[in-house]
């Protein structure tokens, strides 16, 4: 790290430089992370940081706007393009305040709303206690089936029928299977609810054409940028040209204050990646080596949730190795091997605990990875999770993601 701040504040030039370091070193695998590229990550560093806009474009509060309205003119468009919507908000700060907006233009506090059991593979925004959606509206959540972990959508009908939501939430932090939106679409119709699709996770592939797409059949859709999507930390909204006036006041003033406008020119710049056919095959590759990775785990023994993946991510259950998510994911980081521990659906063990780990391969696939690397990733993670308390195995496992991280530098990711 070539850097000014080194002679201005030595502290934190020390951390920025080791997580450099850490992330160089390391086999990246949590299913929500990603590298952007050099161009993102140089938007996100440029001067607008000192802009404030609150507003639209065209329409903003302060003086001094013309070059941020330019910029986030062209976020918007290309979000627009990007999903086939008409219309698209690029100022949520991130994926829990783009659920936020929608849920304030859908419902009142008191009114009852449908989401995906967080244990069963939802996020904290679909209706957790501990989180503003489950503190402010009536939950009801719904899960996946126990014979092959996909969404129980019979039960998602039952529930919309005797509860009768105002809106239901579609989407998942840890679910590995194509999601089948016409079917919320039926059911949030047959009980007039709204319907939001929460894509997060799998925007990247929504955009590239390998997963089927919400737009459409969702009244509103709701992503982060930073996951498959490989944008800067943030998220966004889409929907109809009609919901335009309500979703607008729900972001700006309804959660939050000035946008940030070094992210949008860092969102603008990735959506453009992400219109490029080689997007389209970087998600591909993603798909490949996410299934790569599930095959592996197979034939070791382990046990994969649902029996593999569809997309980007694998849930894998390590308790049939006597193992826990959390021992799993700490032994696996002492080797530079990042996962998270993950609760898998009707798991014994309590959230902080686990059964399971997540793995993904945006971010590895980012990086250079193919199905040889990620066929060598899935042994090097079983060797160790089988030989735990073996200490020469781990100094092999720590060689093996040596030479992995040795053959893919991450020179051309930084400024
Ligand atoms: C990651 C995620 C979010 C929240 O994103 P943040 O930017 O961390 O707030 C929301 N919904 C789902 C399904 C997610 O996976």
């Amino acid at each position: 790290m070539n850097s000014f701040i080194e002679s201005q504040d030595t502290e934190v030039f020390e951390a920025l430089k080791k997580e450099d370091e850490r992330q160089e070193s390391s086999l990246e695998l949590i299913a929500s992370e990603n590298f952007v590229s050099r161009a993102v990550l140089e938007a996100y560093h440029s001067s607008l940081t000192n802009k404030y806009a609150e507003g639209y474009p065209g329409k903003r509060y302060y003086n001094g706007c013309e070059n941020a309205d330019t910029i986030e003119q062209l976020a918007i468009d290309r979000a627009k393009q990007m999903f086939g919507s008409t219309y698209a908000n690029v100022q949520p700060h991130s994926g829990a305040q783009a659920n936020m907006a929608v849920f304030l233009a859908c419902l009142n506090p008191g009114d009852t709303f449908m989401g995906m059991n967080l244990a069963h593979g939802g996020h904290l925004t679909h209706g957790s206690p501990v989180n503003f959606s489950g503190r402010t509206y009536k939950v009801v959540s719904y899960g996946v089936r126990q014979d092959n972990h996909r969404i129980d959508y019979e039960e998602v009908e039952k529930l919309a029928k005797a509860n009768k939501p105002k809106l239901i939430v579609v989407g998942g932090s840890a679910y590995p299977r194509i999601i089948d939106f016409n079917r919320f679409g039926e059911i949030a119709k047959s009980v007039d609810a709204k319907l939001l699709a929460d894509v997060a996770h799998i925007s990247g592939l929504i955009v590239a054409g390998l997963h089927p797409s919400p737009i459409g059949i969702c009244d509103f859709v709701t992503t982060t940028t930073h996951k498959t999507l490989r944008g800067p930390r943030g998220g966004i909204i889409l929907s109809q040209s009609e919901n335009e006036k309500i979703l607008n006041s729900r972001v700006f003033p309804g959660v939050q204050g000035g946008p940030l406008m070094h992210v949008i020119a860092a969102k603008a710049v990735a959506f453009k990646e992400a219109l490029q056919p080689s997007f389209k095959e970087y998600i591909a590759r993603v798909i490949e080596n996410a299934n790569t990775l599930s095959e592996v785990f197979l034939k070791r023994g382990y046990r994969v949730i649902s029996g593999g993946t569809d997309n980007h991510l694998v849930l894998v259950d390590v308790s049939v190795k006597g193992i826990t998510g959390l021992d799993a994911a700490n032994k696996l980081d002492e080797a530079h091997i990042t996962v998270n521990k993950n609760g898998i659906p009707f798991d014994e063990k309590p959230p902080a605990v686990t059964s399971g780990i997540r793995l993904g391969s945006p971010a590895l696939t980012t990086r250079g990875f193919g199905k040889l690397e990620f066929e060598r990733v899935g042994q090097l993670i079983c060797d160790l999770l089988d030989n735990l308390s073996d200490e020469s195995t781990k100094i092999k496992v720590k060689q093996g993601v040596k030479e992995l991280t040795d053959k893919y530098p991450m020179a051309h990711f930084k400024l």
